[in-house]
This record gives structure tokens, sequence and C-alpha cells, in this order.
């Protein structure tokens, strides 16, 4: 199966045209903090640490130490406490990492402030199959986690072991009978999965299709292999070299496989399909909320069309916090026209733009500011124009996955440079709260 003809095109269009708007102004710490929005809004809890660091991951994450990650925790309570009293008002909450569920009595400390300062309805946590455990699942209940997000990759064995992934985690069916016991615990369980690994095969897709559909957890998200330059070399080297050639076909198998038991939520993430009456799942991003505050190391907010990041060394997060400074080091103002442009991109990537959505907060302008865009999009197939709505056809959530992959990718690019100034804190002996971070992490 051909991708479209535009795909390459296409692809280096976005490359160029998300590298620049995503690309930061350093700041000063401490005078970059954002006004609280009117509205309530997302807040995301970033928690950098890892047992094994795979080799494909451009997160920002470093290894875990037990002591470093509770001094990070109570860093991380004190910055919540901030906004707090800035008066930011957050409905629901997304702890990503890094594997926030590697401390989880401290996990489990932050969410119950999290939950006594603000009226919260949905906490969605990241975790790996090893944490599914009795003590994890406790800790997580104990304070209402409603969706558990379990970062499985693959069940093919082979591919584990590329992925050093296979010695932590276990077999495939290892964590096929973790995930099968975890079923139930939560109001939503989310697997994880990547496609386009170099050297998986359409047999190899399959088996994770199969595995998948017999464990009918709540949801599932495909994710296409997504790199930044900092880990190509050491990715190529452990995992090969993977063709985008055979994206298109992969991602028609995984939608052939399972529409007739799961509907998709988004362009990547599909859940079972609902008997008449029964509550929504929930859902993995921030398709459908305007602004969200990202807090901890290395995290991004975007708020009223401005974009932050808070500093990626995790000695100067705890050392401007315990100043009494909003550890933000970098922010960007989104023009307007990007301001619109982040829309469509998200909005669509939940599948569908409402019309009156998009003319409350932009007027009539948006659809002549952006006419070539949406004009484009419908020409090639990837939109159709309802009555109220824009809505993606299965062409366009092809389309935008590629979106959302360059997008993902220049964010990965953005983490890369900002850690450029950063000695490694998570080597032995490297104590990181004990050494100083030299110069600024704000992007030159
Ligand atoms: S893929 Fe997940 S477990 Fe692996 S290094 Fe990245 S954040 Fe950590």
């Amino acid at each position: 199966m051909k991708p479209p003809w535009f795909e390459r095109p296409f692809t280096s269009l976005l490359r160029r045209e998300y590298a620049a708007a995503v690309r930061f102004d350093a700041g000063s710490p401490g005078e970059l903090a954002p006004a609280a929005p009117r509205r309530p809004c997302q807040l995301y809890v970033h928690v950098p640490f890892c047992e094994s660091l795979c080799p494909f991951c451009s997160f920002h994450r470093v290894a875990y130490r037990e002591q470093k990650a509770r001094a990070y925790f109570g860093a991380l309570r004190r910055e919540i406490l901030m906004y707090h009293a800035g008066g930011f008002q957050f409905s629901d909450v997304y702890v990503g990492g890094g594997t926030p569920t590697v401390a989880p009595a401290e996990l489990a400390a932050t969410l119950r402030l999290i939950r006594s300062l603000w009226p919260i309805r949905t906490v969605s946590v990241e975790t790996n199959p090893n944490h599914l455990t009795e003590e994890v699942f406790d800790a997580l209940l104990s304070v209402g986690v409603s969706r558990l997000s379990v970062g499985v990759q693959s069940f093919d064995d082979e591919l584990l072991k590329e992925m050093g992934r296979y010695e932590p985690y276990g077999s495939g069916a290892a964590i096929a009978s973790r995930l099968a016991a975890a079923k139930g615990r939560f109001a939503t369980l989310n697997v994880d999965m990547i496609f386009n690994f170099a050297r998986q095969t359409p047999a190899s897709l399959e088996h994770d299709l199969e595995t998948l559909l017999a464990l009918e957890v709540d949801q599932l998200s495909f994710y296409p292999l997504m790199t930044a330059a900092s880990t190509r070399r050491r990715m190529q080297k452990s995992l090969g070299q993977s063709d985008p050639g055979r994206r298109y076909e992969y991602y028609e198998r995984i939608l052939g496989a399972l529409q007739s038991r799961y509907e998709p939520t988004s362009a990547w993430c599909f859940s079972r399909r609902r008997v008449a009456g029964a509550a929504p799942p929930i859902d993995e991003y921030i398709a459908h909320q305007d602004d969200y505050v990202g807090v901890g190391s290395g995290s991004f907010s975007y708020i009223d069309g401005r974009m932050y990041s808070t500093t990626f060394s995790l000695n100067r997060y705890r050392e401007l916090l315990e100043a009494g400074r909003v550890p933000i080091t970098a922010s960007k103002a989104l023009t307007l026209k990007q301001r619109m442009r982040y829309d469509f991109l998200v909005r669509l990537f939940g599948l569908s733009l409402p019309y009156s959505e998009v003319e409350a907060k932009f007027g009539a302008r948006f659809w002549w500011m952006m006419a070539p865009e949406i004009t484009a999009m419908r020409l090639i197939g990837a939109t159709r124009h309802g009555r109220q709505a824009i809505r993606l056809t299965p062409l366009g959530m092809y389309c935008w996955v590629l979106m959302m992959a360059e997008f993902f990718t220049a964010v990965n690019e953005i983490r890369d440079e900002m850690r450029l100034h950063i000695r490694d804190e998570s080597r032995p002996g490297q104590g990181m709260w004990a050494e100083r971070v030299s110069g600024g992490v704000g992007p030159r």
C-alpha cells in the first residue's frame, strides 16, 4: 500500500513550519510567570525519572535515584502551591514522564495535594508494565486516579530486546498477563503502542493487534516512531533505520483491525465502542481544552496564546523554587496566525473542529486567514465540511498523524536544545542537588 503522493513534500513543509513555530525566547526566571486564565484548565505534571533509559526516547528523562526523586517531588509540590497562590484553576490532571510511578507514595502525596486545592474531575497517570502491581494500584486508587496509561510499545520479544525494554519490563507474554490483571481497576486503562520500527514486520504488527484485541483494554494509542536528532544515531544503532514509506500501510492495518471494536477519539487514540448509556472514556490529550499548565522540570505550558518552558535542569528547578521564583526560563508569544494554526492542528487531531468554537475565539477572520490550509486539506480529501464542524476523513486521520508526529519531533528538537547547557545530572556522583548548572537553559 503506497503512501499518499503528497506525503514527502507535506512532511518537509511541516518540519520547517513547526521548527520555527516552537522556537522559544530565553528570559529571566521569575519574570515570566503567566497570569491565570479566566477558565479552569488542564494541569500537566512532569516526573522525569525512569529506571531504565530507552534508546528511542526523546522525552525529558533521567535515571531514577530514590533520594533525588523524593527531593524533586518536594519541589514539585512547592511549584503547585505557587500556581494555587497565583489564582490558577485546574479541572483535570495529566501526570507524564519519565515514569511517574517510580515513587508511588510521593506521587500519591502530590496528587492528594492537588485534589485538596482544586475540584479535579479526572486524573491520568502514565506508567510502565513493571509497575502494574498491587502497591502501585493502591497508591493511585487512593487518590482517585481515573486513567492509567501503560507504555507497552510492542509485544514482540525481539523488538522489546532491541528497545532495551525486555529486561526491565518483561516479555510480551508477561506484559499481556500484567495488563489482563490491571483491567477493570481504573475507569480507563490505556495501552501506548509504537508502530513502524525498522525491523517490525506486518506479522509482528498483526501479533500486537491480535494480543490487544484479545485483552480488550479500554483504550489504545498507536504512535508512529518519532525521534529527535540527539537520539537518532543511538536509535539507529539499536533499532535500525525505519522506513517512513511503510507508515501509511501500517496505519491502515491498525485502523482496519480495530474498527469493529474500537472507535477513534483522536487520530492515534482508539477507545472501545461503548454500550448505550456507558460513561465516555477519558481521553489522552488536550484536543478539547484551550490552555494547559505544565509543572515540573522540562514541562511546557500554553496559556492565552503564549508558550512557556520550565527549566530542564533539575538542580536549577529546585533552586528557583527554594528562592520562591517561578521556574519558567523561556517563553514565546504565538502570532495570531500561529494560534489559529495551533487550534486547527489540535482540534482536528481530536477529529472535529466546530465552527462555533473557532468563531467565538477568533471571529470570522479565522476563515480568511486560514483559507489556504483549510482549502488544501479539503482538496486532498483530508477533511469534510459538515453543517456544524469540519471533520477528518480516514485519509485526514493519517495526515494528522503526520502533522502531530512532526509537531512532537519539533518539540523534541527544542528539548534537546534546551538540555545542551546542562551537565548530566543523572550519573552517579553527579549529585542532582549539589552541582550548579552553568549558564541559562533557554535556546540561543
Ligand atoms: S520510553 Fe518511557 S520508560 Fe523509556 S526512557 Fe522514555 S519515558 Fe522512560
